[in-house]
């Protein structure tokens, strides 16, 4: 790939003195929970609202999200607050809805990652935009496949790429729900090194009393932000409440995290 430089220049429009702060919940549930999270996270250092609004659950039955619906409610945190908005796209469909929304950022999670046929298609779907395209790591530690996917994108034309590190599935007990696997990121990194990187530190927790510790690790190896879900009454979430932390807990944490860095 050429034109790395490129890359960094959405996160450069920022115009941000401290790593970029994605948050927001899981899934969008319901208006309420967007819009009263949403005007929550206004007094942080979040500059993107994410939310799940077709959400890829393991087994079936569980809540699937609310699907388009969804992205009015997004729409409206986003016309409320200035938070700029992001949600995960998973086909053609997802990307022709989310860019009719004008849904300023949009990623890609880690089960489409690891098919070159769905990555294809959302390249296909996406070709040319301007819009901020983010790829999760493929769920397995596959940094090719992580890399083709990245390319893939890049041959569409579609130049405000970024990538998310969000752990990676084993089967043994680590204490993780997804293994960080620092190495593998650390490679993308010095591949790519104008690429932002952007750490999900909750899917590799699993749970919400390491996330600061896991934060603080990226951030010593020069991440460009952080993806964290966060949702007002974290318990009563209607996927991945265990790792969900509050909008005034994710202030606290990058208060903290700051003041680590300073002394650190
Ligand atoms: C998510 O961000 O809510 C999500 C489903 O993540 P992942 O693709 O990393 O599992
Ligand atoms: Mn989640």
């Amino acid at each position: 790939m050429t034109n790395q430089k490129k890359f960094k220049n959405w996160l450069q429009a920022f115009q941000l003195d401290h790593p970029l702060v994605i948050a927001g919940p899981c899934s969008a549930e319901t208006e309420k929970q967007v819009l009263t999270i949403a005007h929550q996270l206004k007094d942080t250092d979040t500059s993107v609202m994410r939310a799940g609004i077709w959400k890829p659950r393991t087994k079936p039955g569980n809540f699937e999200g609310v699907g388009k619906i969804g992205l009015d409610w997004l729409k409206k945190a986003k016309a409320e607050t200035g938070l700029k908005i992001a949600t995960e796209v998973a086909n053609k469909t997802h990307v022709d809805m989310a860019l009719e929304a004008d849904v300023d950022v949009l990623w890609i999670g880690a089960r489409s990652t690891v098919s070159p046929f769905i990555v294809q298609d959302i390249a296909d779907a996406l070709k040319g935009t301007d819009k901020i395209v983010l790829v999760k790591n493929p769920v397995n530690p596959d940094l090719p496949l992580w890399l083709g996917a990245i390319e893939r994108l890049h041959k569409a034309d579609i130049q405000n790429l970024g990538v998310i590190h969000r752990g990676f599935s084993t089967y043994e007990k680590t204490g993780y729900r997804n293994n960080p696997e620092w190495q593998l990121a650390v490679d993308l990194q010095n591949e790519f090194p104008d690429l932002p990187l952007i750490l999900d530190p909750s899917h590799i927790a699993g749970k919400r009393d390491i996330i600061f510790d896991i934060c603080q690790t990226a951030l010593d190896l020069n991440y460009d932000g952080i993806m964290v879900e966060t949702h007002h009454t974290p318990d009563e979430a209607w996927s991945d409440a265990a790792q969900q932390i509050t909008p005034q807990a994710l202030a606290q944490m990058t208060e903290d995290l700051k003041i680590r860095k300073e002394h650190g």
